[in-house]
């Protein structure tokens, strides 16, 4: 059986380049999942039901979290957002690491529900290179930039509750140290109980049999 996969949450600021960074890892490695959410927001030009989310009418995402479907949702922006609970148990069963693109009130209740998920916290090198980024993305009104760093500013008070900080100033390298922390977290005690358990049961048997 293979070992159990790592559920990892990366949320960071709006402009810190997180779907960029997702769409690379999964292009350079092996063993990901990307979790699909459902959501309650129209969908942008471009995006396709089934592919960057579940759109769903308001009644049937409120279905799935009466009949306990998520593993997490949050609002925001006026919208409902959420993680369907069975693929991700799935691919985790099957020893993929799932990641969850998602924003930090979702983070927040992962932290609570699932203590051995790995939670990376995305942002750019400084404030004002976040502010740079968004306006160097060109759609964006003034107004909206400064609501996403009024926005910045209350999910900096989140960051506290991640495991790794990932400051995204090279692409490149933040996919690797963003691999790197995921392969290392299948280390962790928590992850290799299997291993543990085997290795009792020799050293019981190494000690019942003589050597
Ligand atoms: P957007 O509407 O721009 O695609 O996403 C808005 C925010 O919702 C982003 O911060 C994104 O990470 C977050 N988000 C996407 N899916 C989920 C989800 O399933 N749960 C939560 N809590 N946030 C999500």
């Amino acid at each position: 059986m293979a070992e159990r996969g790592i559920l990892t949450v990366v949320s960071g600021f709006s402009g810190a380049g997180k779907g960029t960074l997702m769409k690379e890892l999964l292009r350079n490695y092996d063993g990901y999942a990307l979790s699909i959410s459902a959501t309650t927001r129209s969908p942008r030009e471009g995006e396709e039901h089934g592919r960057e989310y579940f759109f769903l009418e308001r009644e049937a995402f409120e279905e799935l979290i009466e009949t306990d479907r998520l593993l997490e949702h949050a609002r925001y922006q006026d919208n409902y957002y959420g993680t369907p609970r069975d693929y991700v148990e799935e691919m985790l069963e099957q020893g993929f690491d799932v990641i969850l693109e998602i924003e930090v009130q979702g983070g927040a209740q992962i932290r609570e529900k699932v203590p051995d998920a790995l939670l990376i916290f995305v942002t750019p090198p400084s404030a004002e290179e976040l502010r740079r980024r968004l306006v160097s993305r060109g759609t964006e009104t003034p107004e909206k930039i400064r609501g996403r760093l009024l926005r910045a500013e209350e999910e900096a008070e989140y960051m506290p509750l991640y495991d790794a900080i990932l400051v995204n100033d090279d692409l490149d390298t933040c996919v690797r140290e963003l691999h790197s922390l995921i392969r290392n977290a299948h280390m962790r005690s928590s992850s290799r109980a299997p291993f543990i358990s085997q290795m009792k049961q020799e050293l019981k048997e190494l000690n019942q049999g003589g050597y």
